[in-house]
């Protein structure tokens, strides 16, 4: 009889990336699952290996820019009202 008592799943590894905005130099952790950072180093395209991320997260890791900054950046240009 075995009388092992095994908790918790070993293959689901979450694994914390600190990323700086290179825009605002504001600090921040996204977490995503090590096999899915692995491939996304190996070629797999951010919303395909990151599909739990918000778009603002992924563009951290894609770009190093947070969403505030991103929104700043490539906002629509700015209409000029002839007046
Ligand atoms: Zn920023």
């Amino acid at each position: 009889m075995a009388g092992e008592d095994q908790e918790g799943e070993g293959y689901m590894t979450v694994t914390k990336l600190d990323v700086k905005c290179m825009s605002c130099k504001a600090e921040k952790t996204v977490e995503v699952q090590r096999q899915d950072l692995k491939a996304y180093e190996e070629g797999a395209h951010a919303q395909h290996a990151f599909p739990y991320l918000s778009a603002d997260e992924r563009e951290l890791i894609i770009s190093n820019i947070c969403g505030e900054c991103f929104d700043k950046i490539f906002a629509d240009e700015d209409e000029e009202d002839e007046g």
